[in-house]
C-alpha cells in the first residue's frame, strides 16, 4: 500500500495523479489540497475520503467544511494549511502538484519530515534548487520528477550508477508556434497559445510551453535534478513527443525513454519507483507513427529559452526573477493585458532591474518574488 498526499489536487497533473489511485487501487490518499475550485475538492473528498482537506482562502474553507460536514474529515486553509498536508505522519509521498513557487515551503517542510517528494511543481527547484536538493541529500529523501522529460532522463540513468553523463539532450515539442517567425507571432491570441500540439496541460504551463519559457525552467530544473552543468543539457526540439528526453554517456552511447504523451506514465513511475505497474491507454505504434524528426530550437524568436540559460548561468536569485516575472506576465497575457510577445520582454526586464542577491535563502526568496511583482506592476 502507497500512502500520498496530494498538493493541487484539482489542477492536471493533481487529477491525473488521482486516476491512477483510481486504477491501481491500492494507494491512500491521506491529504487533498486545492486553490479555489471547492466543487472539484469535495468531489475528490467524496471519492478518496481524505483525513485532511486544504483550500487556500478561508472563506473557501468554510463554505467546504460545511459542505462536506458529513465526513470525517478536517478542513484547513492558507499556507498553514498546505504545510499540514505535506507533513501529514501517515503520508509517505507527497506529490507537489501545485503551480507556483507556493510549492516552496510545503517541500521544504516535507523533506525535513522525510517524506519521499514526487516532484510535478518546477518552480521549486527552478528557485530553491541550490536549498532543495542539500536539504533532500541531508534528509535522505528521494526526490522523484513527475516532469516527463526528466522522468525520461531519471528512467535513462537506471543501471548506469558510476557512469558520468556527457550530455542531458532535453526533447521538447516546440509548442504551438514551432516555425513561425517574430512577425507571426506579434498578434497572437491566447487561444492560439493555449492549443498545445502533443499535451494537454493546466494553462499556464501550456502558456510557457508556447513561449519555450517551459523549456528554460525546464533545464534548471534538470541541472539541479541530476548535477550536471548546465552546459551539458542541450534543448533538442522533437515535435511528436514521444522521445521524452535522452542522455548522452561519455563512450557516445544515447539512452533514451519513449512513449506515447501521456502524464500519468511518469506520475506512476515516480508514484511505483523502481517497479513498473500496467497502465491503460495507447501504446506507441511506431508503424501509424512514421517517422520522428529533430530540430534546433529557435532562440531568436523565443528568446524565452536564452533568459533561462543566463539566469541559471548566473544564479542566485536570477532563476527566481525569471520565474516570477514570467509567472506574472503570464497571468497578464492570459488577463490580455500583454501581448504574447511581451512576456519575455517582462521577463528581460525583470532581470535586468530587479535586485541582485548571490546567495539567497528561503525568504530573501520569496521576497523577491514579491519585489518582482511589484516591480511589474509599476511598470506594466
Ligand atoms: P494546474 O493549473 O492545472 O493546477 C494547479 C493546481 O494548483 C490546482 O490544483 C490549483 O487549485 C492549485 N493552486 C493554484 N493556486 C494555489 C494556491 N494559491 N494555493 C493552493 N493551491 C493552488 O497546473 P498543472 O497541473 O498543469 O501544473 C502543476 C505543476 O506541475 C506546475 O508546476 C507545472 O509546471 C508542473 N507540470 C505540469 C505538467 C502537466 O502536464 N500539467 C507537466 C509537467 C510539470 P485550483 O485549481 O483549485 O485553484
Amino acid at each position: 500500500m502507497k500512502h500520498i498526499a496530494i498538493l493541487g489536487s484539482t489542477g492536471s497533473i493533481g487529477t491525473q495523479t488521482l486516476a491512477i489511485v483510481r486504477e491501481q487501487k491500492d494507494i491512500k490518499v491521506w491529504a487533498l489540497t486545492a486553490g479555489k475550485n471547492i466543487k472539484l475538492l469535495e468531489r475528490q473528498i467524496r471519492e478518496f475520503q481524505p483525513k485532511l482537506a486544504a483550500v487556500w482562502e478561508k472563506a473557501d474553507a468554510v463554505k467546504l467544511r460545511e459542505n462536506v460536514r458529513d465526513l470525517p474529515v478536517q478542513v484547513v486553509s492558507g499556507m498553514d494549511g498546505l504545510l499540514a498536508a505535506a507533513v501529514l505522519p501517515q503520508v509517505e509521498i507527497l506529490v507537489t502538484a501545485v503551480v507556483g513557487m507556493i510549492g516552496l515551503r510545503p517541500t521544504v517542510a516535507a523533506i525535513r519530515a522525510k517524506k519521499t517528494i514526487a516532484l510535478a511543481n518546477k518552480e521549486t527547484l527552478v528557485t530553491a534548487g541550490h536549498l532543495i536538493m542539500p536539504l533532500a541529500e541531508e534528509y535522505g529523501v528521494p526526490i522523484l520528477p513527475v516532469d516527463s522529460e526528466h522522468s525520461a532522463i531519471f528512467q535513462s540513468l537506471n543501471g548506469e550508477a558510476g557512469n558520468k553523463i556527457h550530455k542531458i539532450l532535453l526533447t521538447a515539442s516546440g509548442g504551438p508556434f514551432r516555425g513561425k517567425t517574430w512577425e507571426e507571432l506579434m498578434d497572437v491570441q491566447v487561444e492560439d497559445a493555449l492549443k498545445h500540439p502533443n499535451w494537454s496541460m493546466g494553462k499556464k504551463i501550456t502558456i510557457d510551453s508556447a513561449t519555450m519559457v517551459n523549456k528554460g525552467l525546464e533545464v534548471i530544473e534538470a541541472k539541479w535534478l541530476f548535477g550536471t552543468d548546465l552546459d551539458q543539457i542541450q534543448v533538442v526540439v522533437q515535435p511528436q513527443s514521444v522521445i521524452h528526453s535522452m542522455v548522452e554517456y561519455e563512450d557516445g552511447s544515447i539512452m533514451a525513454q519513449l512513449g506515447t504523451p501521456d502524464m500519468r506514465l511518469p506520475i506512476q513511475y515516480a508514484l511505483y519507483y523502481p517497479m513498473r505497474r500496467p497502465l491503460s491507454g495507447k501504446r506507441l505504434d511506431f508503424f501509424a507513427l512514421g517517422n520522428i524528426s529533430f530540430e534546433k530550437p529557435d532562440i531568436r524568436t523565443f528568446d524565452g529559452l536564452r533568459l533561462a540559460y543566463e539566469a541559471s548561468g548566473r544564479g542566485g536569485n536570477m532563476p527566481t526573477i525569471f520565474n516570477a516575472a514570467n509567472e506574472r506576465a503570464v497571468a497578464k497575457f492570459l488577463d490580455r493585458k500583454i501581448k504574447f510577445l511581451e512576456i519575455t520582454q517582462v521577463i528581460q526586464e525583470c532581470m535586468e532591474n530587479c535586485a541582485y542577491i548571490e546567495h539567497p535563502n528561503l525568504d530573501e526568496i520569496l521576497e523577491t518574488e514579491n519585489t518582482v511583482y511589484e516591480w511589474i506592476e509599476s511598470r506594466w
